[in-house]
C-alpha cells in the first residue's frame, strides 16, 4: 500500500498567489468589463537585453551544427559561466571560487531543495515575513509540526518589523538552519555588513548554516550595502548563497540560477568539503544540468554590453519603485523599501488587515497588490507593491490609487 507524504497536509491554506488570482477573478466576474492593474506578483516584464538575445541565438546556432552540437553537460554548469559569475562576485568583494558555483534552473528550486542535504531534525529559523518557499519546503520535509495561528510549530520565526528596520536580531535560542533574504522579498529591506556579521558570528559559534537568498542583489543602489554574504568575514565556513538571473536579467521564464557552496563550509557533524560534495551529489543525482542554450544566454548577461543593458532595465524598474513610493507617501501612507529592491512595503492605512486592504485596493482602485500576511504572521497589517511592470501600466495604477483610494 502506498502512502502519501502527510506533511503536505500541514501546508496552510494553499499558496499566496493562487488566492490572489482567485479573488481577482471573482472581482472581475462580479464587475463585468473592467481592467485590473497589477502591482502584485514579482515577475519581470521588460524584453531581454540584446546581449542576452545574442547569447541565446549563439547557443541555438551551436546546436544546429553537428561539429558544435552538445548534449548533456555538466550538472554543475559550464565552466565559462561559473568563472564569469565568480568574477562578478569578486567585483562585489566576495571571496568565492568558480568551482563553488552550482548552476541550476533558478533560485526557487535550489531554495526548496537545499534543505534536503541537512538532517531532518534540524531546527529552522526564518525571517518573518519571508518568501514562502523556505517555510513550505521545510514543512514538506517534516521539520515542523502543525500550523496554528499562522505559525508552524517547531519553526523559529525571526520577526522583521519597524522597530528592527525589517531585519531581525540573531535568534536567542539555538537554531541549525537560518534562511536570510537580502534585499528582502517582501519588505525591500537590505541587511548591512554589521547585521550580516552578527548572523555569521552566530552561525560559526553554533555550527549552524545560513542559507542566503540574494536574488535581488543587482537592485542594490547603495554601494555600502553587501550584495553577497561572502563579502562578510567568516561567511565561507557557515553560509550557502542562492541567486539567479531571474530578476537581474529577466530570466523568470528563461530559467537560470546558481547556488554557492564553499569548500570550507562545515556544520556540526561534517568535515570541510563534505557539504559541498553532498550538494554536488544531490545535483548529479536529481538534475541533469541547466539548458545549454540558456547558459549561452547567461554568458550574454556577463558581457560588458550585457551588464550595461541589464543595469538599464534594473534602473527602469527602480524608477517605477520610486514613483510608486513617492505617490503613496504623498497620500500619507507609510512606506519602506523600494530604494534598493523592487518592492515597496507599505503600512496599510487605517490599520486595515492585509487582506482587507487587498480587497479595498481592488474594489476602489482596481489595483492588485500582495497582502503582507501571505508572507508570514509579521506581515499582517502590511502590503507589498511590486515595481515590475511597464511604466505606462505602473503610472495608470498609481494614478488610480491617487485619485480613488479612500483613506
Ligand atoms: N528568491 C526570492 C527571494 C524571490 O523573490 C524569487 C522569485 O520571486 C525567487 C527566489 C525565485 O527565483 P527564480 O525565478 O530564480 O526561481
Amino acid at each position: 500500500m502506498a502512502r502519501i507524504n502527510a506533511s503536505y497536509r500541514k501546508l496552510a491554506a494553499g499558496y499566496l498567489f493562487p488566492e490572489i488570482a482567485r479573488r481577482t477573478r471573482e472581482f472581475i466576474e462580479t464587475q463585468g468589463d473592467i481592467t485590473v492593474m497589477k502591482l502584485g506578483i514579482g515577475d519581470t516584464t521588460e524584453a531581454l537585453a540584446p546581449a542576452v538575445i545574442d547569447g541565446l541565438h549563439h547557443g541555438v546556432d551551436l546546436l544546429a551544427d553537428v561539429k558544435t552540437y552538445s548534449g548533456y553537460g555538466s550538472s554543475t554548469g559550464q565552466a565559462p559561466l561559473r568563472e564569469g559569475l565568480a568574477e562578478v562576485y569578486k567585483s562585489y568583494g566576495a571571496n568565492v571560487n568558480a568551482d563553488e558555483f552550482f548552476v541550476s534552473d533558478g533560485a526557487k528550486g535550489d531554495s526548496a531543495n537545499i534543505q534536503s542535504i541537512f538532517s531532518a531534525d534540524n531546527i529552522v529559523a526564518v525571517q518573518d515575513p519571508a518568501y514562502p518557499v523556505y517555510v513550505d519546503s521545510n514543512v514538506i520535509a517534516g521539520r515542523t509540526g502543525e500550523s496554528a495561528d499562522g505559525c508552524y510549530q517547531g519553526l523559529v520565526y525571526m520577526p522583521c518589523n519597524v522597530e528592527n528596520g525589517f531585519f531581525p536580531a540573531v535568534p536567542d535560542v539555538k537554531v541549525d538552519m537560518i534562511y536570510l533574504c537580502s534585499p528582502n522579498n517582501p519588505t525591500g529591506a537590505v541587511a548591512t555588513h554589521e547585521q550580516l556579521k552578527g548572523f555569521v558570528d552566530y552561525a560559526n559559534e553554533h555550527k549552524a548554516v545560513i542559507i542566503f537568498d540574494s536574488a535581488y542583489a543587482p537592485f542594490i543602489q547603495d554601494d555600502s550595502l553587501p550584495r553577497s554574504i561572502f563579502e562578510i568575514e567568516g561567511a565561507r565556513s557557515c553560509a550557502i548563497e542562492i541567486n539567479s538571473f531571474s530578476k537581474w536579467a529577466g530570466f523568470t521564464g528563461v530559467r537560470l540560477g546558481w547556488t554557492i557552496v564553499t569548500d570550507e563550509l562545515v556544520v556540526e557533524d561534517s568535515e570541510p568539503g563534505e557539504v559541498k560534495a553532498m550538494w554536488n551529489r544531490r545535483q548529479n543525482t536529481f538534475f541533469n544540468g541547466a539548458s545549454n542554450v540558456v547558459q549561452a544566454g547567461g554568458l550574454g548577461v556577463l558581457t560588458p554590453a550585457g551588464r550595461e543593458q541589464t543595469d538599464a532595465t534594473i534602473a527602469y524598474y527602480m524608477e517605477n519603485a520610486r514613483l510608486i513610493r513617492a505617490a503613496l507617501e504623498e497620500l500619507g501612507i507609510t512606506c519602506f523599501g523600494g530604494t534598493n529592491a523592487p518592492y515597496v512595503w507599505l503600512k496599510t492605512p487605517g490599520d486595515l488587515g492585509s487582506w482587507e486592504f487587498f480587497d479595498k485596493l481592488l474594489a476602489e482602485c482596481h489595483v492588485v497588490g500582495t497582502p503582507g500576511a501571505g508572507f508570514g504572521p509579521s506581515g499582517e497589517g502590511y502590503f507589498r507593491l511590486s515595481a515590475f511592470g511597464h511604466r505606462e501600466n505602473v503610472e495608470k495604477a498609481i494614478n488610480s490609487i491617487q485619485t480613488k483610494l479612500k483613506i
